[in-house]
């Protein structure tokens, strides 16, 4: 058993994070994640440099919410009534 020894290498954590991974690649690596407190850590880090390039480059994720949505149309609108009254 040397399988829980090796380390999740990092180009494979990150396209993980990034939930680019077909199945039977992630699999392994969901397992050794579960065991491996190093690992989850890492993908934590990964994680949270993930999401923050993502909204750095504005790309729409699947968690972004409907409210969410709702939210940026309402103050688009309110920009744009805003706009109609106020001189810049
Ligand atoms: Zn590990």
């Amino acid at each position: 058993m040397n399988t829980a020894s090796r380390h999740v290498p990092e180009e494979l954590l990150e396209a993980y994070a990034m939930d680019s991974l077909s199945e039977p690649e992630s699999a392994p690596l969901e397992e050794h994640l579960l065991l491996c407190e190093i690992c989850q850590h890492r993908l934590a880090e990964l994680d949270d440099f993930i999401q923050v390039a993502k909204s750095a480059l504005a790309i729409p994720t699947e968690t972004s919410s409907a409210v969410e949505n709702e939210t940026l149309r309402a103050t688009r609108g309110a920009r744009a009534a805003a706009g109609g009254m106020r001189s810049r």
